[in-house]
């Protein structure tokens, strides 16, 4: 039994409001007051708002514009009861004037439910909206006076306050539509057949009350009340599935400002109107239009007190406070709208101004002078500049000046004469303060397609401080070439890091390792390779070192890096061993591989992952990782030693060559730069020093390795000298790990065969 009354529920609720209407027809139709049936409608109209409140939780969790509904429909039953009641006690009053007060009393109710849904049921609607909604009214009644009595149709003979009401009921129906219309697009109904239903019973309600003024104000109070009713039925069954949900209130402030303004315009302008009027009724009008100028006055005196505090907040908001100059979020603000960037376009520059050693000052001098000398700073910049400009600081020591219509000389003047005067000295107490300076400039044209953005121009501006930063000069000028490359630069610097990462992957990892082989000078016999990086980029291809060690360097990335090469040589080398090739690999390390991670532990990881026989490791150094690391590297390399790693002085001769350190340390090896090699023939001098060098090493047992021996008579050159290990292009160039084995075996077969 409850399963059917569950499922009756809903055409229930349906069919009692369309009991109401069609019953109203009948009230509507019928000559004279027919108390039973203006009962039963009252009756069907106070069940369908009791079960709409009791149902509100179903419809929607906020029961809001459900129950101002409900109480319009409440409101409508009340109106017709309180008739029948004054019919049946014979009191003289108006026919119908229950209902219509009744109804003007559901029509507020009804605009609360529509507001009320439209801000999510988030408090009741602002003062605001009833502002707009009454001077609405106000202002449509009082232009309708003046109308009907212009355009002398039969309702402006009808007693004024019938009139008033008549055109007061018109004027809250057309407000009601355009609120409904306004919030029903603003929620995304515009295709919802449920928006149009009600719409469209007030339309209704309204062109009929309109049609039938002509047949007096019983007919048309009577359409009012058939009118009503339908607009009750229409929103009930609108509120039968949930509504959509409206997004945040982003749009209704500037919409109903904007309604406030026009209403004060239109009660202003009927005030004109009457005021030149000689129509009988236009003290009514008159007042009317005052009372909607009034109340809409009020309403914008409030919209401008707000618009003045907004000015005011948005002011400060984009102000420094220290300087009294623009901020950051003025200066992007300013950019935004600058010639260059804008529609309308001309050229503009802008400087962006970095203090050198304020932070001493703050240090040495204290926070308090440090403000004063920025406030002075500020006050200099702005004293030389002429002509349209903005000036902001945009962070601590930083500032910039926007130049509007600026070319690209002018603004690299002005920036010459901002660093003048900026440098020199400042007046703090006690003390004399210099300052350095480094300006970026860039220059906007106007047929820069596209047009760069605010922010853009600030980041080249900055791009160009630190470029002069960079190269230690005053003042540079925003290189598009330059900020490119730098871009790329980025790019890569943020490949590597995801590439470094993770661990190596000798099949198809992106770092990879070429071998270049070394062979014994006098015999030929292979002894070893050297391991160098490659990058296998998927875009730019096989990358050599040049294109990325330096990165990597720079952006503390050389440990993980060494890490996954010194993997994947030992990996190689221990194969190699496997296969009956037991040669040393060499692995170069940078004097960063010993400031970004401990390199014995690195080293130890490689080996015993591998199970590589640590005297088939050679490391490599060169002169400079020993020079820039004086104290830490010594025991770092005595470490290495004692686990019976070899060790190399890589690119010998191209640094400081002390040789105090050959004495000193456990090295095993010297390798000679190629440099000397390529000019072993041709320079005598040269010739002299690979010779003395070679001797050295020989005397301090050390084996000798020329690199970069591209052809013969170098190589004989070297053997003559006593050279040990031979490495270059006349061998082999740097090759895959699956080539280099390939090379051994052919070598080695040859060797057997000679
Ligand atoms: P390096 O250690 O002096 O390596 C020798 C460089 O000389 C290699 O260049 C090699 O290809 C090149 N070379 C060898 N024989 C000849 C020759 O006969 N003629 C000429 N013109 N060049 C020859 P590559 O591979 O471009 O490496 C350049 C530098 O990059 C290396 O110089 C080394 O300093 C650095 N590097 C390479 N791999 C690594 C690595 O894994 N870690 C670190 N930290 N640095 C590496
Ligand atoms: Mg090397
Ligand atoms: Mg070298």
């Amino acid at each position: 039994m409850s399963t059917v009354l569950v499922a009756l529920r809903g055409p229930l609720r349906l069919a009692l409001p369309v009991a109401a209407v069609l019953a109203q027809v009948r009230v509507a139709l019928t000559p004279g007051p027919d108390p039973v049936l203006q009962t039963c409608v009252a009756v069907l109209l106070l069940v369908q708002a009791g079960w709409m409140l009791a149902g509100t939780g179903l419809v929607l969790r906020d029961g809001g514009p459900q129950r101002a509904l409900a109480t319009a429909a409440q409101l409508l039953a009340a109106g017709l009861l309180a008739d029948v009641v004054a019919g049946a006690a014979g009191a003289d009053l108006p026919a119908a004037l229950g209902f219509m007060t009744g109804s003007t009393l559901a029509s507020v109710f009804a605009f609360q439910a529509v507001l009320r849904w439209s801000r999510l049921g988030r408090g009741a609607p602002d003062a605001g909206d009833w502002v707009n909604a009454l001077g609405s009214v106000a202002v449509l009644v009082s232009a309708g006076l003046l109308l009907a009595q212009a355009m002398d149709v039969s309702p402006a003979w009808w007693p004024a306050w019938q009139l008033v009401a008549w055109l007061g009921q018109l004027s809250i129906g057309a407000v009601l539509i355009a609120t409904c219309l306004a919030v029903g697009v603003l929620a995304g109904m515009a295709r919802d057949v449920r928006l149009w239903g009600v719409v469209g019973a007030y339309g209704v309600h309204v062109v009929c009350q309109s049609a039938l003024s002509s047949g007096g104000f019983a007919l048309t109070e009577r359409a009012s009340a058939l009118g009503q009713v339908t607009i009750c039925a229409a929103a009930v069954a609108a509120a039968q599935r949930p509504l959509p949900a409206r997004r945040p209130d982003v749009v209704r402030p500037p919409v109903t400002s904007t309604w406030s303004l026009v209403l004060l315009g239109a009660g202003s302008l009927l005030l004109a109107v009457t005021a030149f009027s000689d129509l009988a009724r236009t003290r009514l009008a008159a007042t009317i239009g005052v009372a909607a100028t009034v109340v809409t006055f009020s309403r914008v005196s409030g919209i401008v007190r707000e618009l003045e505090s907004l000015a005011r907040a948005r002011r400060e908001a984009r102000t420094d406070d220290l300087t009294g100059l623009a901020n950051r979020r003025g200066l992007v603000a300013a950019l935004a709208s600058a010639p260059g960037t804008g529609r309308d376009r001309h050229e503009a520059a802008l400087l962006v101004l970095d203090l050198g050693g304020f932070k001493h000052v703050n240090d040495r001098y204290g926070p308090d002078t440090g403000d004063h000398v920025l406030r002075a700073v500020a006050g200099r910049v702005a004293d030389l500049l002429e002509g349209r400009h903005v000036l902001a600081r945009v962070t601590g020591d930083e500032f910039a000046v926007l130049l509007p219509g600026a070319d690209e000389h002018h603004a690299l003047e002005v920036a010459a004469r901002v660093a003048d005067a900026v440098t020199q000295p400042f007046d703090v107490p006690d003390a004399v303060v210099r300052l350095g300076v480094h300006v970026g400039v860039t220059h906007v044209h106007p047929d820069e397609q596209p047009a760069p953005a605010g922010v853009e121009l600030l980041r080249r501006g900055q791009a160009a401080m630190y470029a002069a930063r960079a190269a230690n000069t005053q003042v540079a000028a925003f290189d598009p070439a330059e900020d490119e490359r730098e871009r790329l630069r980025h790019e890569r610097v943020e490949e590597l890091r995801g590439l470094l990462a993770q661990d190596p992957d000798p099949a198809c990892g992106e770092v990879v390792v070429h071998f270049q082989p070394q062979v014994d000078a006098r015999t030929g016999a292979v002894v070893g390779a050297e391991a160098l990086v490659r990058w296998h980029h998927p875009r730019h291809g096989l990358l050599a070192p040049v294109a990325f060690v330096d990165l990597v360097e720079r952006h503390g990335l050389m440990a993980p890096l060494t890490r996954q090469v010194l993997r994947l040589a030992a990996l190689e080398a221990a194969r190699w061993a496997e296969a009956g090739f037991p040669y040393r690999v060499s692995v170069n390390l940078s004097s960063s591989s010993f400031a970004d991670g401990d390199v014995v532990c690195l080293v130890q990881e490689a080996l015993t992952a591998t199970g590589l026989a640590p005297a088939l490791l050679t490391l490599e150094i060169t002169e400079s990782v020993l020079m820039e690391n004086v104290e830490a590297v010594p025991p770092v390399l005595q470490s290495l030693a004692e686990r019976g790693v070899g060790l190399s002085i890589d690119d010998f001769g191209t640094g400081y060559s002390s040789l105090a350190y050959l004495a000193d340390l456990p090295v095993d090896e010297l390798k000679i730069d190629r440099s000397f090699v390529r000019r072993l023939l041709a320079d005598p001098r040269t010739h002299a020093v690979v010779a003395g060098t070679i001797e050295l090493a020989r005397r301090l047992q050390l084996r000798v390795v020329a690199e970069g021996v591209e052809d013969a008579e170098t190589l004989d050159a070297l053997r003559a000298l006593g050279c040990d290990v031979s490495q270059g292009y006349l061998h082999a160039r740097p090759v895959p790990a699956d080539e280099v084995r390939a090379w051994f075996q052919e070598r080695t077969a040859v060797d057997q065969r000679s």
